[in-house]
Protein backbone atom coordinates (compact mmCIF):
# COMPACT_ATOMS: atom_id res chain seq x y z
CA UNK A 1 0.00 0.00 0.00
CA UNK A 2 0.68 3.76 -0.94
CA UNK A 3 1.84 6.06 1.91
CA UNK A 4 -0.65 8.75 2.23
CA UNK A 5 -0.07 12.36 1.35
CA UNK A 6 0.66 14.96 3.77
CA UNK A 7 -1.57 18.30 2.98
CA UNK A 8 -1.22 21.10 4.96
CA UNK A 9 -3.48 24.02 5.20
CA UNK A 10 -2.96 27.49 6.36
CA UNK A 11 -4.63 30.74 5.88
CA UNK A 12 -4.79 33.45 8.41
CA UNK A 13 -7.46 33.17 11.18
CA UNK A 14 -11.32 34.14 10.17
CA UNK A 15 -10.59 33.14 6.24
CA UNK A 16 -12.47 30.36 6.60
CA UNK A 17 -10.47 27.42 6.58
CA UNK A 18 -13.01 25.64 8.50
CA UNK A 19 -15.98 26.36 6.76
CA UNK A 20 -14.14 25.04 3.29
CA UNK A 21 -12.95 21.93 4.83
CA UNK A 22 -16.69 20.76 5.61
CA UNK A 23 -17.34 21.08 1.78
CA UNK A 24 -14.58 18.39 0.73
CA UNK A 25 -13.69 16.49 3.41
CA UNK A 26 -16.61 14.09 3.21
CA UNK A 27 -15.69 13.27 -0.46
CA UNK A 28 -14.35 9.81 -0.01
CA UNK A 29 -12.32 10.22 -3.47
CA UNK A 30 -9.71 12.18 -1.44
CA UNK A 31 -9.38 9.38 1.21
CA UNK A 32 -8.70 11.84 3.94
CA UNK A 33 -7.89 12.07 7.66
CA UNK A 34 -7.91 15.41 9.67
CA UNK A 35 -5.27 15.72 12.25
CA UNK A 36 -6.44 16.76 15.18
CA UNK A 37 -3.85 19.13 16.85
CA UNK A 38 -2.73 19.67 20.48
CA UNK A 39 -3.01 23.36 22.19
CA UNK A 40 -2.76 25.26 25.44
CA UNK A 41 -5.97 27.66 23.69
CA UNK A 42 -8.95 27.35 25.82
CA UNK A 43 -12.03 25.65 23.96
CA UNK A 44 -14.62 28.04 22.19
CA UNK A 45 -18.47 27.47 22.59
CA UNK A 46 -18.62 24.21 20.46
CA UNK A 47 -15.24 23.05 20.15
CA UNK A 48 -15.02 19.33 21.36
CA UNK A 49 -12.09 18.15 23.22
CA UNK A 50 -10.80 15.35 21.02
CA UNK A 51 -12.27 16.53 18.04
CA UNK A 52 -11.44 20.14 17.36
CA UNK A 53 -8.15 20.17 19.65
CA UNK A 54 -6.60 18.14 21.87
CA UNK A 55 -7.00 21.03 24.98
CA UNK A 56 -3.59 20.41 27.24
CA UNK A 57 -2.08 22.12 29.77
CA UNK A 58 1.10 24.72 28.71
CA UNK A 59 2.93 22.13 31.02
CA UNK A 60 1.97 18.83 29.10
CA UNK A 61 2.30 20.29 25.65
CA UNK A 62 6.18 21.67 26.57
CA UNK A 63 6.23 17.85 27.91
CA UNK A 64 5.39 16.68 24.82
CA UNK A 65 7.87 18.81 22.50
CA UNK A 66 10.74 17.66 25.28
CA UNK A 67 9.87 14.24 24.45
CA UNK A 68 9.69 15.14 20.44
CA UNK A 69 6.40 13.70 19.71
CA UNK A 70 5.48 16.73 18.01
CA UNK A 71 5.83 16.75 14.24
CA UNK A 72 5.52 20.62 14.31
CA UNK A 73 4.60 23.15 16.94
CA UNK A 74 4.79 26.91 17.19
CA UNK A 75 3.01 29.78 19.14
CA UNK A 76 -0.09 31.68 18.09
CA UNK A 77 -1.72 34.86 19.95
CA UNK A 78 0.19 33.62 23.25
CA UNK A 79 -0.85 30.02 22.80
CA UNK A 80 0.79 27.01 21.58
CA UNK A 81 -0.73 25.10 19.03
CA UNK A 82 1.32 21.71 17.85
CA UNK A 83 0.54 18.49 15.30
CA UNK A 84 1.45 14.84 17.17
CA UNK A 85 3.77 12.84 15.07
CA UNK A 86 2.35 9.13 15.82
CA UNK A 87 -1.08 9.96 14.69
CA UNK A 88 -0.05 11.40 11.75
CA UNK A 89 2.45 8.69 10.97
CA UNK A 90 0.17 5.96 11.95
CA UNK A 91 -2.55 8.22 9.44
CA UNK A 92 -0.39 7.85 6.47
CA UNK A 93 1.19 4.20 7.11
CA UNK A 94 -3.10 3.29 6.39
CA UNK A 95 -2.84 4.68 3.41
CA UNK A 96 -4.76 7.72 4.40
CA UNK A 97 -3.80 11.06 3.03
CA UNK A 98 -3.24 13.64 6.07
CA UNK A 99 -4.50 17.07 6.36
CA UNK A 100 -2.69 19.42 8.87
CA UNK A 101 -4.71 23.16 9.27
CA UNK A 102 -1.81 24.93 10.32
CA UNK A 103 -0.20 28.30 10.77
CA UNK A 104 2.66 29.66 8.39
CA UNK A 105 5.57 28.86 11.57
CA UNK A 106 4.22 25.22 11.56
CA UNK A 107 4.10 25.00 7.89
CA UNK A 108 7.47 26.12 7.51
CA UNK A 109 8.85 23.39 9.58
CA UNK A 110 7.00 20.49 7.97
CA UNK A 111 8.22 21.39 5.06
CA UNK A 112 11.63 21.25 6.09
CA UNK A 113 10.87 18.05 7.23
CA UNK A 114 8.74 16.27 4.68
CA UNK A 115 9.32 18.49 1.18
CA UNK A 116 6.94 16.36 -0.64
CA UNK A 117 4.18 17.82 1.46
CA UNK A 118 1.25 19.55 -0.50
CA UNK A 119 0.91 23.12 0.65
CA UNK A 120 -2.52 25.37 0.32
CA UNK A 121 -2.50 29.01 1.01
CA UNK A 122 -6.01 29.99 1.85
CA UNK A 123 -6.40 34.12 1.21
CA UNK A 124 -9.66 36.62 2.13
CA UNK A 125 -10.95 38.45 -1.22
CA UNK A 126 -9.73 41.48 1.07
CA UNK A 127 -8.70 42.03 4.41
CA UNK A 128 -11.97 44.77 5.00
CA UNK A 129 -13.68 41.16 4.80
CA UNK A 130 -11.41 39.26 6.66
CA UNK A 131 -11.81 41.51 9.80
CA UNK A 132 -15.70 41.55 9.20
CA UNK A 133 -15.44 37.85 9.53
CA UNK A 134 -12.82 37.62 12.28
CA UNK A 135 -15.71 40.11 14.53
CA UNK A 136 -18.47 38.40 13.13
CA UNK A 137 -17.27 35.12 15.40
CA UNK A 138 -17.77 37.12 18.51
CA UNK A 139 -15.66 35.11 20.59
CA UNK A 140 -12.82 37.12 21.23
CA UNK A 141 -12.11 40.04 23.23
CA UNK A 142 -11.03 43.10 21.10
CA UNK A 143 -7.22 42.93 22.25
CA UNK A 144 -7.00 39.08 21.09
CA UNK A 145 -8.97 40.63 17.43
CA UNK A 146 -6.70 43.37 17.35
CA UNK A 147 -3.53 41.11 17.94
CA UNK A 148 -5.26 38.41 14.99
CA UNK A 149 -5.77 41.21 12.37
CA UNK A 150 -1.80 42.34 12.77
CA UNK A 151 -1.24 38.22 12.65
CA UNK A 152 -3.24 37.85 9.72
CA UNK A 153 -1.16 40.68 7.49
CA UNK A 154 1.92 39.24 8.81
CA UNK A 155 0.76 35.87 7.52
CA UNK A 156 -0.25 37.17 4.29
CA UNK A 157 3.03 38.09 3.68
CA UNK A 158 4.34 34.33 3.78
CA UNK A 159 1.92 33.26 0.95
CA UNK A 160 4.53 32.08 -1.61
CA UNK A 161 6.01 29.92 0.58
CA UNK A 162 3.13 27.59 -0.45
CA UNK A 163 2.70 25.65 -3.53
CA UNK A 164 -1.21 26.69 -4.28
CA UNK A 165 -3.10 29.81 -3.46
CA UNK A 166 -6.93 29.65 -3.44
CA UNK A 167 -9.03 32.62 -2.47
CA UNK A 168 -11.90 31.87 -0.32
CA UNK A 169 -14.74 34.05 -1.83
CA UNK A 170 -16.84 31.61 -1.74
CA UNK A 171 -16.09 28.44 0.10
CA UNK A 172 -17.82 25.94 -2.23
CA UNK A 173 -15.86 27.04 -5.19
CA UNK A 174 -12.62 27.18 -2.62
CA UNK A 175 -13.34 23.67 -1.49
CA UNK A 176 -13.65 22.85 -5.20
CA UNK A 177 -10.84 24.20 -6.06
CA UNK A 178 -9.16 22.19 -2.89
CA UNK A 179 -10.46 19.23 -4.01
CA UNK A 180 -9.38 19.42 -7.58
CA UNK A 181 -5.94 20.10 -6.31
CA UNK A 182 -6.25 16.66 -3.99
CA UNK A 183 -6.82 14.58 -6.62
CA UNK A 184 -4.53 15.57 -9.46
CA UNK A 185 -1.43 15.12 -6.47
CA UNK A 186 -3.13 11.98 -5.76
CA UNK A 187 -2.91 10.60 -9.50
CA UNK A 188 0.30 12.01 -9.83
CA UNK A 189 1.66 10.13 -6.88
CA UNK A 190 -0.20 6.91 -8.06
CA UNK A 191 2.14 7.19 -11.53
CA UNK A 192 4.84 7.60 -9.88
P1 LIG B 1 -7.40 28.98 16.28
O1 LIG B 1 -7.07 29.50 17.65
O2 LIG B 1 -8.11 30.03 15.45
O3 LIG B 1 -8.13 27.67 16.31
O4 LIG B 1 -6.01 28.68 15.54
C1 LIG B 1 -5.05 29.67 15.42
C2 LIG B 1 -4.08 29.29 14.33
O5 LIG B 1 -3.33 28.14 14.72
C3 LIG B 1 -4.76 28.93 13.00
O6 LIG B 1 -4.03 29.55 11.95
C4 LIG B 1 -4.64 27.42 12.96
O7 LIG B 1 -4.60 26.93 11.61
C5 LIG B 1 -3.30 27.22 13.63
N1 LIG B 1 -3.10 25.86 14.14
C6 LIG B 1 -4.01 24.94 14.53
N2 LIG B 1 -3.42 23.81 14.88
C7 LIG B 1 -2.09 23.98 14.69
C8 LIG B 1 -0.94 23.14 14.85
O8 LIG B 1 -1.00 21.97 15.23
N3 LIG B 1 0.26 23.69 14.55
C9 LIG B 1 0.39 24.97 14.12
N4 LIG B 1 1.62 25.38 13.83
N5 LIG B 1 -0.66 25.77 13.93
C10 LIG B 1 -1.89 25.29 14.22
Amino acid sequence: MKRGLLIIISGPSGVGKGTVRKYFETNSALNLAYSTSMTTRSPRNGEIDGKDYFFVSRETFLKAVDNGELLEYAEFVGNYYGTPLKEVNRLRDSGKNVLLEIEVQGAKQVQEKCPDAISIFIIPPSIEELEKRIRGRKSEAEEIVQQRLAKAEKEMKLMNQYKYIVCNDDPKLAANLIETIILRNIEIEQNR
